[in-house]
């Protein structure tokens, strides 16, 4: 087989299971929320980026001042929906069966009548849009870490009503948010509450902290999954502990790039993680602000870990065990992964030779149907400095949930 003979891996059928919920749009459905609101704020999420920084300028509250201003647009009944329908398509188009969406509907709860109000819409519309795009969409409700644990409890007990595996159901409970605030421990009893009802739980860990933060987190949260849990691979003690455990670690690594936590792709310890025996599902986070879609993230760990299709096909494999699927839809979705595996590769671009000619709005399209500035099509960080534009926003950001 030549050397640039590779399996398309948007045909590479897998589970996406660490997706937020604004930050899953892509830039042409913002521009569109932002015009039925009459607003900007596609456009300055087109003109600058301000995570495409220089890693000691990156952090946590940049992102989420550039979230806050994505989740400007997402104030209405039909927002709502168009953003489960968008991450629908976009998922589906990337080759995910299964796509269990994060979201905390507190966010959107005043602009709809109310926190049951946005949840039955989001899950309304999971159904139709599974139905639409052929995918099945699957709805995790995630308490934030900014808020009294208290609201995490209001959150368990309503999502207890709502629990079902199907995307008319809540199938995952989650904790997200900037992981140096809140105390774990006060979030045990919202956590306990979602798995007396049979949901299990999916919080974020080990994104930025220690891999002893991680093990508070599986000692107070029983967690089926963990969000990023990365830093798990500083401790081999702890990834064994994960892989006994059989926790799935949700693996973003753009994201950890876009955020500084590593310096660039290949030292995300995706290999580490997975020579410990850890079942890890690649994810994308948050595709609007990292301008990385679903199956890039295989397209890292090809171009930058060295992974063999065989590999990369594994992968896939464990994003579906890890998924809270059927058993028999998993097992469907397995057989197409070996089939994936068993047709003639062709010759699909690696990572460098990914960008398409900039369009005149100077876009370009990635293969996974995300529009980007051309400019920030580069694989590696790029080094604009961020608009003080953005700073209007800071006022904004410890009053109210990004929208995770
Ligand atoms: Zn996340």
């Amino acid at each position: 087989m030549p050397d640039d003979a590779h399996r398309d891996l948007d045909l590479l059928p897998k589970a996406h299971l660490h997706l937020h919920f604004t930050g899953s749009l892509d830039i042409p459905t913002l521009r569109e929320l932002s015009a039925w609101e009459g607003l900007d704020e596609a456009e300055q999420l087109i003109d600058d980026d301000p995570l495409s920084v220089p890693a000691t300028k990156r952090g946590w509250w940049r992102f989420q001042r550039t979230y806050d201003i994505a989740r400007h647009v997402v104030i209405s009944e039909r927002a709502l929906r168009r953003v489960v329908d968008s991450a629908a398509r976009n998922d589906a188009a990337q080759g995910s069966r299964r796509t269990e969406i994060q979201v905390d509907p507190t966010s959107y709860a005043p602009f709809v009548n109310g926190l049951v109000n946005a949840l039955e819409i989001i899950l309304d519309e999971a159904v139709a849009a599974s139905a639409r795009h052929g995918i099945q969409m699957g709805v995790i409700v995630a308490a934030s870490r900014l808020h009294h644990p208290l609201d995490a409890r209001t959150l368990a007990r309503l999502s207890a009503r709502f629990v079902d595996r199907g995307p008319g159901g809540v199938i995952g409970f989650g904790l997200s948010n900037d992981e140096t605030e809140g105390n774990t421990v006060e979030f045990g009893p919202a956590f306990r509450i979602a798995r007396r009802a049979g949901i299990p739980g999916v919080p974020h860990g080990g994104e930025f902290r220690s891999p002893d933060h991680i093990a508070q987190v599986i000692d107070e949260l029983h967690p089926t999954r963990i969000g990023h849990g990365i830093h798990a691979a500083e401790s081999p003690a702890l990834l064994s502990r994960i892989a006994d455990a059989g926790i799935t670690l949700e693996v973003n690594p753009a994201s950890n790039v876009s955020l500084g936590v590593y310096s660039d792709y290949s030292k995300v310890p995706l290999r580490t993680l997975l020579d410990a025996g850890v079942q890890v599902a690649l994810g994308a986070d948050d595709p609007l602000l990292f301008h990385s879609g679903l199956t890039d993230q295989y397209r890292i760990a090809r171009a930058y870990l060295g992974f063999s299709d065989a590999e990369l096909a594994e992968l896939a494999r464990m994003s579906i065990r890890g998924s809270f699927a059927d058993p028999a839809d998993k097992a469907r979705w397995l057989e197409e992964v070996d089939a994936w595996l068993a047709a003639e590769p062709g010759r699909e671009p690696g990572l460098a030779a990914m960008a398409t000619p900039p369009s005149a709005g100077g876009l370009v399209e990635r293969p996974s149907g995300l529009l980007v500035p051309a400019s920030a099509d580069s694989p590696g960080p790029a080094s604009r400095p961020a608009s003080p534009d953005h700073d209007r926003h800071r006022a904004d950001a410890r009053n109210v949930s990004p929208g995770l």
